[in-house]
């Protein structure tokens, strides 16, 4: 009895299982060579010949436009690591491949997939408690936060800067928007404009927008600044031009004329005596009300976008105001300074100091696209870490001594597991070994090797990693190297690693619409 259309496709039991395993390996597979400080880039190409460079595990998957389902689900891995904690995304994703072939393995010798599934969530419990036991004893301070920032960044295109110096400006952007309640991580922006080399990067004490002065005439920069953001069209409103004027005599058309000049001036000059000296606004400004306010000193920027009027009303606490005839000196927000500045084919505007100043932007410079693209990811990756340490206080070593911690715990706690969940369980810490593995590897030294040293530091050091610096490669604490990661981007690691793997490995039957 047929119950499924004709051109559905449907594969069962065993295939349905290594088909599902060998994309998600595949994918895995695809980002390993870019773990790490020496991890390599790629490059990708999309239909329409757009170029991206980048290091980036999520930025990788994501552009690959990956259509098996079962590899979805891993990049899905790389974007809730991303959305979670900002980063390891490329060691989530090689996790959760090496789960998958470890499960392969297993299943060839008929453990059942259920079983397989069992292990790993009790696998992944002790590996939680081999990461608590890793966590740092001391407080994160800003020494340990510029270590975390260090460690994301090392490896990333940061053009000509070290990552030592964005590491700084990194952490004080962080610094800067942690309040009481914690850090307000979406306080801090990154713009990024090509043309200068990378070291131009700065810190704003505020935002930075793309938009331009309404007139040439209009003030530069603009002190101690009462600022207006209206959703107000400045001229002769569009639908009163389109009337018809029923003009049969010179003296009506000069009325008409005259008319509408009055409107205009009416709104200039309310505008001018409202106390603004600053105004955006996301609709139209006739050009005769551009010019006599550039002849008072106001700077306008018309037709903003909204989400620039979004940014400037929560970083300067003004009011956006819908009717000229609403605004109020209440309505007005404050910044120390508005500046514009022409950076070729680019106008921005600066919002700075005051009550703008709560914001902060990262303004990245660099000499092309690519390496601005890449530098905003990398940054923005090591903005998130640092708040994510930050938030919990919490870092662990990293250079893979917490996984080769993880694997250790586990593989003692395999030995009290009864049944064949116990291969489950060893599978799991075998697969965690994947993470120094490749850190050995993409360093150019043989993996196997690497591996059993480090195992043997551990063993009698208790925090070993495979630290890089350079052409060096060391086995040390890392703690000493500076080379920390926060504890919650190994947890979310392990974490979502597991899922995935969990849920594909259970799938035995897919059928598929035509
Ligand atoms: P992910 O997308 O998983 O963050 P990365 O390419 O950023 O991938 O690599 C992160 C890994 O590199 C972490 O395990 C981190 O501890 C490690 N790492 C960072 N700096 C160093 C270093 N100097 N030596 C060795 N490992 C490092
Ligand atoms: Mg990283």
């Amino acid at each position: 009895m047929f119950i499924l259309s004709e051109d559905s496709q449907r594969t069962q039991g065993r295939d349905a299982q290594s088909s599902n395993i060998m994309a998600g390996k595949a994918v895995a597979e695809s980002v390993r060579t870019t773990l790490g400080p020496r991890g390599m880039d790629k490059m990708l190409v999309d239909s329409s010949g757009e170029v991206v460079i980048t290091n980036d595990g999520a930025t990788i998957l994501n552009e690959m436009d990956i259509e098996h389902p079962a590899a979805q689900m891993l990049v899905e891995v790389a974007d809730s690591q991303e959305e979670e904690v900002g980063d390891g995304t490329t060691t989530a994703a090689v996790i959760a491949g090496n789960l998958l072939g470890e499960a392969e393995d297993l299943i060839e010798q008929d453990v059942h997939a259920t079983t397989i599934v069992e292990g790993y969530h009790e696998a992944a419990e002790i590996a939680l408690e081999a990461i608590a036991e890793q966590v740092n004893e001391g407080e994160v301070d800003d020494e340990i936060l510029k270590q975390v920032a260090e460690s994301s960044m090392t490896g990333k295109g940061t053009g000509g800067l070290t990552a030592e110096s964005l590491a700084e400006t990194v952490v004080e952007a962080i610094r800067h928007v942690e309040t009481d309640e914690g850090v307000e991580r979406e306080n801090v922006a990154v713009h990024t404009q090509v043309g200068a080399s990378s070291n131009a990067t700065e810190l704003v004490p505020g935002i930075v927008i793309d938009e331009e002065a309404a007139h040439d005439a209009m003030p530069s920069e603009v002190e101690d600044a009462s600022i207006a953001v209206l959703d107000v069209e400045l001229g002769v409103r569009t639908g009163e031009i389109d009337a018809e004027y029923a003009i049969d005599s010179i003296d009506q058309l000069n009325q008409a004329i005259d008319a509408e000049e009055s409107e205009v001036q009416g709104y200039a000059e309310t505008l001018a005596e409202s106390g603004a000296d600053v105004v955006f606004t996301t609709d139209d400004v006739d050009d005769r009300i551009s010019s006599f306010l550039a002849g008072e000193g106001v700077l306008v920027f018309d037709n903003i976008g909204n989400s620039d009027a979004r940014q400037i009303v929560s970083a300067t606490g003004a009011s956006r105001v819908g009717a000229l005839d609403d605004l109020e000196e209440s309505d007005f927000g404050a910044a120390d300074r508005v500046r514009t500045k022409n950076y070729g084919d680019d106008d921005l505007a600066f919002v700075e100091g005051g009550a703008a100043a709560e914001a902060v932007t990262v303004f990245v410079r660099g000499g092309t696209e690519h390496v601005v693209d890449e530098l905003e990811r990398a940054i923005g990756d090591a903005l998130d870490v640092v708040s994510t340490a930050l938030a919990s206080g919490e870092v662990v070593p990293g250079a893979g001594a917490t996984e080769i911690a993880i694997a250790d715990k586990v593989r003692s706690a395999a030995a009290g597991i009864e049944g064949r969940k116990q291969l489950a369980v060893t599978a799991f810490a075998d697969a965690l070994d994947v993470v120094p593995r490749t850190l050995a590897g993409n360093t150019g030294q043989d993996p196997i090797d690497a591996l059993v040293d480090l195992r043997a530091a551990h063993e009698s050091e208790g925090r070993a990693g495979l630290i890089t610096d350079g052409e060096d490669v060391t086995i040390d604490d890392p703690f000493e190297y500076g080379v920390v990661d926060p504890a919650d981007v190994k947890r979310e690691a392990i974490e979502s690693a597991t899922e995935a793997a969990t849920m594909i490995v259970r799938i035995d039957d897919v059928i598929a619409a035509e």
